[in-house]
């Protein structure tokens, strides 16, 4: 055999090599990533050991002997940048979980897109798809559908150009089991007979229009639980589509993915005291969608910012609960600084923070780590719930569902047994919102009225510089 004959297998097999070198390093490099994510001041760092995963994934497949067109995958990339850049750097922190919705939009139409792809290419074969390839096609082929539409569903709801309550119809979770079975049913022929692209082309439209029935009914609170969910789908179509491709990173990166997005949603569930049943199917009649309060009689007690500074100059320990409205108002630079100021005057400042403050799990961990704050301040709600009866002022910054009392005591309430931070057992309770207007879930707080309760009303930045500027006065 010439020297010649010879050179083609050695190249391929090192390039083989290579590919699945640079595969093991990815997903070693997944794995510490998604530690690293766990512990706050290591989150950046596992992001960046996770793009470097990513980094050497796509240059693996890249060099890959079956790819075989690189115009189109320049083209690719190019579009991808022109969506992706901005995406990345223009989306404020407040928008994020309609970006994380729509990116698992279009995670799941590139698995969708292969899934379909990857039949059609098999059809054309003498033989066809095998049962197993099926199998893994058709679970790709699923998923990936109702995750598109899914999520296309929470991003418009979120985005608010669809209705962000709940929509529900008699019968709709009977019409959501039917396309589920109907579904599956046709996952299972086809895994039987795989020739058969009418059946194939059923089921990707059962699956988007499963997508659209299984989100429609889920709205206001639990959405964040449902994006999770959705990221955990979207997943294990990606897993599957490993599998039907043969690619071995896409089978453990989508594993990694659907498992986090699944614990997470379990986590989220467990925080809002929800089962994950009835988050699903809450349509089944459950909690009322969530509906804005009247406005009560009960007068509530302004505070002004000389009167909140002098308190919390003086104030031994200062709870501070931040949400949704310190995110809007991008306050927390302001929330350091005056922290700072407590304590130099030899006062105690630590942060509650409730798993769903805020619009995306961990924003207001990221929003303080921004400011500078240091980690050990932040205490978890079960750690810190036990310190507000010895703390002379909670600062409400802009929250407003994770302090409403109605979710221990208000059966009829739509938040009714979400764990609340227990700021109305602090001697003062001082709540930086601009009105009286509801938070997400659009109801009543019955905290403003309290008794120990005082508003400090402006949008949380100004709030917020005022009372620096009069705490360095007292
Ligand atoms: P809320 O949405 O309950 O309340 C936010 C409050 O901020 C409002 O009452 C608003 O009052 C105030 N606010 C808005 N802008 C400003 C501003 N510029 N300055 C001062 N205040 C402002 O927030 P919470 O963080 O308490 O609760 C989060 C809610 O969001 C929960 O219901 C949760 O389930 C839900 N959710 C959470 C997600 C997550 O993963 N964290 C994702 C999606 C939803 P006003 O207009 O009077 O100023």
């Amino acid at each position: 055999m010439s020297p010649v004959e010879l050179a083609p297998p050695a190249l391929s097999g090192a390039r083989e090599a290579f590919i699945e070198g640079a595969y093991l390093i990815s997903s070693i490099l997944f794995v510490l990533g998604l530690k690293s994510l766990t512990v706050p001041d290591r989150a950046r760092r596992g992001m960046q050991l996770a793009a470097l995963g990513m980094l050497l994934a796509i240059v693996g497949t890249l060099v890959h002997h079956e790819i075989v067109s690189y115009g189109w995958i320049l083209a690719g990339l190019a579009l991808g940048t022109a969506i992706g850049w901005p995406l990345g750097t223009r989306v404020p922190m407040t928008a994020m979980p309609q970006r994380i919705a729509i990116s698992h939009m279009f995670g799941a139409i590139a698995a969708t897109l292969v899934g379909v792809a990857e039949y059609r290419h098999l059809a054309g074969l003498p033989g066809g798809p095998g049962h197993g390839q099926m199998a893994a096609l058709g679970f790709e082929v699923l998923f990936g559908s109702l995750t598109v539409t899914g999520s296309f569903m929470a991003f418009g709801k979120l985005q608010e150009f669809l209705p962000g309550r709940p929509l529900t119809f008699r019968g709709q979770n009977l019409l959501s089991a039917g396309l589920f079975l109907a579904g599956v049913g046709l996952m299972a022929w086809l895994v039987v007979a795989p020739q058969h692209p009418a059946a194939f082309l059923a089921m990707l439209a059962v699956g988007l229009l499963f997508g659209v029935s299984l989100v429609l009914p889920i709205g206001g609170a639990d959405m964040p639980v449902v994006i999770s969910l959705l990221n955990s789908y979207a997943g294990l179509a990606s897993s599957a589509t490993g599998f039907a491709i043969g690619n071995n990173v896409l089978i453990i990166a989508g594993a990694l993915d659907g498992a986090s997005g699944f614990i997470l949603s379990v986590v989220m569930s467990k925080a809002m005291n929800r089962s994950f049943g009835n988050v699903l199917f809450g349509a089944f009649g459950a909690p009322p969608p969530p509906s804005a309060a009247p406005a009560r009689d009960v007068a509530v007690r302004a505070i002004t910012p000389e009167d909140a500074a002098t308190e919390l100059a003086y104030a031994r320990l200062v709870i501070v609960v931040p949400g949704y409205g310190m995110a809007v108002a991008q306050a927390q630079h302001q929330v350091r600084e005056m922290a700072q100021l407590i304590e130099r005057n030899g006062g105690t400042v630590l942060y509650a923070i409730h798993p769903v403050a805020g619009r995306m799990p961990g924003h207001m961990n990221v929003l303080l780590a921004e400011a500078d704050i240091p980690y050990d301040r932040l205490k978890e709600m079960e750690e810190i719930n036990g310190e507000f009866k010895n703390a002379d002022v909670a600062l409400v910054i802009g929250a407003n569902d994770v302090v409403n009392p109605a979710a221990r005591t208000d059966r009829s309430s739509p938040i009714y047994g979400m764990p609340i931070l227990d700021v109305d057992q602090a001697r003062h309770v001082i709540v930086l919102k601009r009105s009286m207007s509801p938070g997400f879930a659009g109801i009543e707080n019955e905290l403003f009225h309290a008794a120990n309760t005082s508003m400090l009303f402006g949008d949380a930045k100004a709030s917020l510089a005022q009372l620096v500027h009069e705490i360095k006065q007292a």
